[in-house]
């Protein structure tokens, strides 16, 4: 799996190829045959019968794409952080053994080079990159909830300075070769179908007494006893942005400012112990956890179920989601038919379409040709030319079910037997707009959040009359245009809609009882959501969220699916507070949706109008937050007894991935474990609901 080969040069190539893995990883194997091989290279190195190494991949497109995330499970289950740190200092052994070598080392940097894949580049005399698009560089540790556990906290920094190698860690963000080149990273982009040959001529050019060519750093970098400035700032931000809520940030700035202060060796100490509490320590299982449901997610749905991939689809309607899904797959390589009825629009979801793909070009993501190449896979029409020969059609025009039958008539008159109709609808029912079809087991939900072409999640929903292969297909179909699938029965609001309308329908309750929306949504915010209640209602649109709350108060009457009795809400729309796009909604807006200070006076009016508390309700943040998280929860558990999902790991994904429940929390059932069944049971019964007989059974969602 890591080959070493010898040259006449006197140039050792190491190079990795795992036969096992789609990417090269640093498992137990690997960093033990690595031990193996710098015994060879240290005595090459004495007795000098090796002038360099290089060190590549045979794999196309991955270097070495990290550690290997299954064992961070085992070793947080274990609990010692002891333990935990030790496996760390294990991994600095091997990286310092190849950094302190008698010879100069080059990596050839081919492809994705992540965390500890660029750990053991850092620990290489330099680094080349290849000139190819499928180079990422990065440490993106953090967003598991760790930081660098091999070295990068020190080595980053002593090579491209403090306050640059702190922004890479503390976002976890990868750079393009162009980029890393231009931060001092690697030292020099190369043509990626010679770089193995560019490394040995460096090499040797390296053992002849040449030194790499690296740019100067900023000044703040260069300025003594600026350090503690730039870290003390860098704290501030950090406990601003996460409100505390996860570790691994703070522990990456006490890392390299420990490391500047005392040294590299006592620095790589400090680096593995950090590393160990991180570890055993909860947000990390959580957010390793919520890595490891994503990456699987939709599989077990769609288990032993073969499937041809699909190449070509159609998209109905042009619209917000249309024109934002047809990029999406432009963007994922698939060949695209977009139709509206009307030309105007069309022309709009094109213009989405060259938008997103220039904007990847001007970022770096792709070339120039390739943006131009992914635009140009999309075809517009306005009738249905080109449709009869779409594997999967994605219906996503106006939200009227008599329209949608009609296009899904069309849709099967066109196409092949074995073509698949997938309906984008929010609020319809899936069986409804089924209930004439022809082919109903080709029938399937595709629901995608707006903007579609961000918004990482995808609803698959399955009829009970389903084939098991159009829902792997739609499940392949989603997890090629980089979303992350749930499978989901066709339940009213699908799994994120559904838990979400209680949660709004408890804060417009308390606002009813004279909570204010502010301190609301502060609660929520303070809680870990990305936004309160309240802005995200103005971000969906009143209306919108109005006609949602109808549809699931029709669908669960005995449930609180929207404002009992005096209905704000509609109060709104009448006078005209839509929400972001109007301008006004609970809060006031620019145009172009920013939120200016405060809630909208015309709003204060409308809550007195509408609402005459006799008592002003008192509660504290974290009760706000417990009475609004227990209605999720609540729903949450009547979604699992139903067998709406077939795990309690779907509905987590769902809400972390589609409503921003803060990931650090592990998700909404999770979060319930962890605050007992029988504490949010008690809650809710004292707020008059009827808790889900899944909270009252005592036993624990997860195992
Ligand atoms: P939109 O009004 O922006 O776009 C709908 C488009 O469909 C319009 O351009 C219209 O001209 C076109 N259209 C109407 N009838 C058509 C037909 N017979 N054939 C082809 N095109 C036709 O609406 P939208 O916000 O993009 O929503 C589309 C669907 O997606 C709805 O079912 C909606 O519930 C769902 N959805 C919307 C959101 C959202 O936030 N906007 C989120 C998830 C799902």
């Amino acid at each position: 799996m890591i080959d070493l080969v010898i040259g006449a040069d006197g140039i050792a190539r190491v190079r990795f190829d795992d036969p096992d893995e789609k990417v090269n990883l640093l498992t137990e194997a690997a960093l033990a045959r690595l031990e193996e091989i710098l015994d060879r290279l240290e005595s090459g190195g004495r007795e000098r019968t090796l002038r360099g190494v290089v060190l590549a991949s045979a794999k196309p497109g991955v270097f070495l794409a990290g550690a290997d995330v299954n064992a961070f499970v085992t070793v947080a289950r274990a609990g010692d952080a002891a333990a935990a740190a030790a496996k760390a200092r294990h991994g600095q052994s091997i990286f310092s053994r190849l950094a302190a070598l008698p010879i100069p080392s080059v990596a050839a940097i081919n492809g994705a080079c992540l965390g500890g894949g660029l750990e053991l580049a850092l620990a290489c005399t330099a680094r080349l990159a290849g000139d190819n698009h499928r180079v990422s560089i990065g440490l993106p540790e953090v967003k598991l909830g760790l930081i660098p556990g091999w070295g990068g906290t020190q080595r980053l920094p002593r090579l491209i300075g403090l306050s640059r190698a702190l922004d890479l860690i503390l976002t976890g963000r990868s750079l393009t070769s162009k980029q890393a080149k231009k931060l001092g990273i690697v030292d020099a982009v190369v043509p990626v179908e010679g770089i193995e040959q560019a490394a040995c001529v460096e090499a040797l050019r390296l053992a002849a007494g040449g030194v790499p060519r690296r740019p100067t750093w900023p000044l703040a970098d260069r300025t003594p006893g600026a350090g503690g400035l730039i870290l003390f700032v860098a704290r501030r931000k950090v406990i601003k942005q996460t409100g505390g809520h996860y570790p691994a940030p703070i522990c990456a700035i006490d890392a390299l400012g420990y490391g500047l202060r005392h040294g590299i060796e006592k620095g790589l100490a400090h680096e593995a112990s950090l590393v160990g509490r991180l570890l055993v320590g909860d947000v990390s299982k959580n957010l390793v956890g919520i890595f490891l449901a994503s990456r699987t997610a939709g599989s077990s749905e769609s288990a032993g179920t073969k499937t041809e991939p699909i190449t070509r689809i159609g998209v109905l309607g042009a619209g917000t989601m249309g024109g934002g899904i047809a990029a999406a797959a432009a963007m994922s390589g698939l060949s695209v038919r977009l139709n509206d009825v009307n030309a105007e629009a069309l022309s709009r979801g094109m213009k989405q379409v060259m938008t997103l793909t220039s904007d990847a070009a001007r970022k770096g993501r792709i070339p120039r040709h390739e943006a131009a190449r992914r635009a140009a896979l999309v075809g517009p029409t306005v009738d249905l030319s080109g449709f009869s020969r779409c594997e999967l059609v994605i219906e996503a025009v106006v939200e009227d079910l008599q329209v949608k039958r009609d296009v899904l008539r069309r849709i099967e008159s066109i196409t092949g037997p074995a073509a698949i109709f997938a309906t984008n609808t929010s609020s319809l029912s899936v069986a409804d707009i089924a209930a004439n079809a022809a082919r109903p087991g080709r029938v399937v939900g595709l629901h995608f959040f707006n903007p579609a072409e961000k918004m990482p999640l995808v609803e698959v929903v399955r009829l009970p009359a389903t084939d098991p292969d159009a829902i792997a297909a739609a499940v392949a179909l989603a997890r090629r245009m980089g979303k992350t699938p749930v499978v989901v029965a066709d339940t009213p609001g699908f799994i994120v809609n559904r838990i979400l309308m209680p949660y709004l329908a408890g804060a417009m309750e308390l606002l009813s009882r004279g909570l204010g929306v502010v301190e609301i949504d502060r609660a929520m915010v303070a809680f870990g959501m990305p936004m309160g209640p309240f802005a995200l209602l103005d971000r969906i649109g009143i209306d919108v969220a109005a006609k949602v709350s109808d549809v699931l108060k029709t669908a669960f009457p005995s449930r609180r699916m929207g404002p009992d009795g005096p209905d704000l809400l509609h109060a709104m729309m009448q006078a005209g507070l839509s929400g972001a796009k109007t301008g006004q909604g609970f809060y006031r807006y620019r145009s172009g949706g920013t939120r200016t200070a405060g809630t909208s006076p015309e709003l204060a009016r409308l809550v007195s109008a509408t609402y005459r508390p006799s008592a002003r309700l008192a509660m504290t943040g974290d009760e706000i937050a417990a009475a609004l998280v227990d209605a999720m929860a609540n729903e949450g558990a009547l979604l699992l007894s139903e067998h709406a999902v077939d795990r309690p790991e779907v509905i987590d994904l769902a809400m972390i991935f589609g409503a921003g429940f803060p990931p650090f929390r592990g998700g909404l059932l999770r979060h319930a474990d962890v605050e007992g069944h029988q504490t949010i049971a008690g809650r809710l019964a004292a707020r008059g609901i009827t808790p889900a007989a899944r909270l009252t059974e005592g036993k624990r969602f997860h195992s």
